[in-house]
């Protein structure tokens, strides 16, 4: 398969690495939003957030605390996003899945997203289709 990722994890392909064990590997993003804009990523490909086995998830999301909290106090950041992309619509640009850790600095945000308004009760609509939705599926949560 072509995947950058990928290619990075087996070491076809150099990048910046910051932290590496036997599952997940940390390097920095080439195009950055900041100094320090780091990838973590699973070393096994899989697309995306949802395709990721919870076991993985559970101990990249550790490692991504680890880490953040590493880049913070290394880069003197008043704070950090942690993000990840799902899907073109949703700006993910590699299907490799990843966190992408953005050191912060006070008033350098430029990412917020314009916002939109909810008419009369479609607040309540909306809430009701994800409502049933988590229901429908409740048993794989609980299972
Ligand atoms: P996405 O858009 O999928 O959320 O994020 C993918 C990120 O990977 C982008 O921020 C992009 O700059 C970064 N990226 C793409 N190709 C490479 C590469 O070859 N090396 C590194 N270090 N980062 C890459
Ligand atoms: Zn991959």
């Amino acid at each position: 398969m072509d995947c950058i990722f990928c290619e990075i994890a087996s070491k076809d392909s150099e990048a910046e690495i910051v932290f590496e064990n036997e599952k997940f590997i940390a390097f920095l993003d080439i195009n950055p939003i900041n100094y320090g804009h780091t990838l973590i990523i699973p070393k096994v490909h899989y697309d995306n957030f949802l395709t990721m086995p919870v076991e993985e998830l559970t101990a990249m999301t550790k490692l991504g605390q680890y880490l953040a909290g590493s880049i913070k106090r290394a880069l003197k950041a008043d704070g950090f996003n942690i993000i990840s992309n799902n899907g073109l619509s949703a700006g993910q640009s590699v299907f490799h899945f990843h966190y992408h850790i953005i050191p912060r600095y006070d008033n350098d945000f430029q990412m917020r997203p314009r916002t939109i308004e909810y008419k009369s009760s479609e607040i309540e609509s909306y809430a009701e289709k994800i409502r049933e939705s988590i229901l429908k599926y409740e048993s794989l949560l609980n299972g």
